[in-house]
């Protein structure tokens, strides 16, 4: 008998339909013997609904109250689901996070998970019933409400599996599988096998939303084994997500991630001298906006320099007024700012032993007249921002180039 933490996303609970449809499916997996953990997500489009509907009233609500209304979302899936299973004659018992006890730090909107206590699943698992645990969402200590941020339903259950020593982890989605990059971009992505902790997490970081990064971050610390697979159709394989020397298909890039949800700003014309860099960025981080790539140029013009920077696209608005503020302080020529930038990444293991794969990207991307405006490197990543518009260009050409369509 194996021990199976499943996760369902929004689109595979985004109808009654649907849930009956999931609920069919995790009670042939408990037929067969198999204990179950269940954690759902809010159904599709809902958390993006209620947000709506908090701005409607506030332009920055609370945080607090948004993890109050946000949380609801994933108490109606797994009240569903549980009467679904009923139903059908599988017996199930649904909890909330705070019920759970899944006890997270008080950082309301990006809570991180401290501990779970298994007590309660266990003892309903040792009735017989199948869990369903409420996505994303968990309880501080002083008992306010918290959630795990977007996508969070995801660490949810890696948590889950990693508290209860899980066989397996198993993601639900409405992809069988990640791919080789987002397969709504290129059509010509291909499902890999498998795929190193250490490149999933580089992927989901740099944009490729299939798995919240804190989900990957947990399955590599605690080892748990995790698979994404299709919760509407039947490929029982997936891509499992596991250790670099489980990997059999070794690829010298394995993937390429975008990520849309990046802008840039920039400083023109500052005065080269110490402490440039510090007081451009302190007010931004003193305000909580995370910057992400940083470039600092020298300028045309002896003495000055110039100073570029990617934050999120939800803090332009905010980046760009402290900005205004510090252009001032500083005697500085212009703020330049963008919010019609995309990030794309290519990402792989292999990359650590071969040279050359950074100037391949850029011959491909100049072949098709698209402008470099910042570049990043790391040991298994390269990345580059370039206008918007140029994303599926350059997402595709970069596949084609690098053969990822091949086995
Ligand atoms: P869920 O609601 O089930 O959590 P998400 O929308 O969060 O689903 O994640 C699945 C989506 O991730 C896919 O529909 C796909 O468009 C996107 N995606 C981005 N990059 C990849 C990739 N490399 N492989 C597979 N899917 C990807
Ligand atoms: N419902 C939350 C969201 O839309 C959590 C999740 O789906 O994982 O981000
Ligand atoms: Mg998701």
């Amino acid at each position: 008998m194996a021990l199976v933490v499943q996760k369902y996303g929004g689109t595979s609970v985004g109808s009654v339909e649907r849930i009956t449809a999931v609920a069919q499916k995790i009670k042939s997996f408990k037929d067969k013997g198999n204990q179950l953990v269940v954690s759902v997500s809010a159904m599709s489009g809902e958390t993006n609904r209620m947000s709506a509907l908090a701005r409607e009233i506030q332009d920055t609500p609370s945080l607090r109250e948004m993890d109050v209304l946000l949380t609801t979302g994933e108490q109606v899936t797994i009240s569903l689901l549980a009467m679904a299973l009923q139903q059908i004659g599988c017996d199930a018992i649904s909890y909330t996070g705070a019920q759970v006890r899944i006890t997270t730090d008080s950082q309301h909107g990006k809570a991180r998970i401290q501990s779970i206590d298994d007590h309660r699943i266990k003892q309903s698992l040792s009735e017989g019933k199948v869990v369903v645990v409420a996505g994303f969402q968990g309880v501080d200590a002083a008992g306010h409400i918290t959630t795990l941020g977007r996508g969070g339903s995801d660490t949810t259950a890696v948590a889950l599996a990693a508290a209860l020593g899980a066989d397996e982890c198993q993601i639900y989605t409405d992809v069988d599988g990640v791919y080789t990059t987002d397969p709504r971009i290129e059509p010509n992505a291909r499902k890999m096998k498998s795929v190193s902790y250490e490149e999933m997490l580089e992927m989901a970081s740099l944009g490729s939303k299939v798995l919240q990064i804190r989900s990957v971050e947990f399955a590599s610390k605690y080892q748990v084994p995790l698979r994404v697979l299709s919760s509407m159709i039947d490929n029982p394989e997936g891509t499992l997500i596991t250790s670099e020397e489980n990997i059999v298909e070794r690829a010298l890039i394995s993937g390429i991630a975008h990520n849309k949800d990046e802008a840039k700003l920039s400083l023109i014309g500052v005065p080269d001298e110490p402490g440039i860099a510090y007081k451009i960025l302190k007010p931004i981080s003193q305000a909580n906006i995370e910057v992400d790539m940083i470039v600092q140029s020298v300028s045309a013009r002896e003495g000055l320099t110039n100073f570029a920077f990617t934050v999120h696209r939800d803090d332009f608005d905010k980046a760009q007024g402290i900005l205004q503020t510090v252009r001032d302080e500083l005697g500085a020529m212009a703020v330049q700012s963008d919010n019609q930038v995309v990030k794309v990444s290519l990402v792989g293991i292999g990359m650590r032993s071969h040279a050359g794969i950074a100037a391949q990207m850029f011959e491909v991307l100049h072949q098709e007249n698209i402008n470099i405006q910042m570049i990043s490197t790391s040991e298994i990543k390269i990345s580059v921002v370039i206008d918007e518009k140029y994303l599926e260009l350059a997402v595709r050409s970069l596949h084609s180039e690098f053969e990822l369509d091949k086995e």
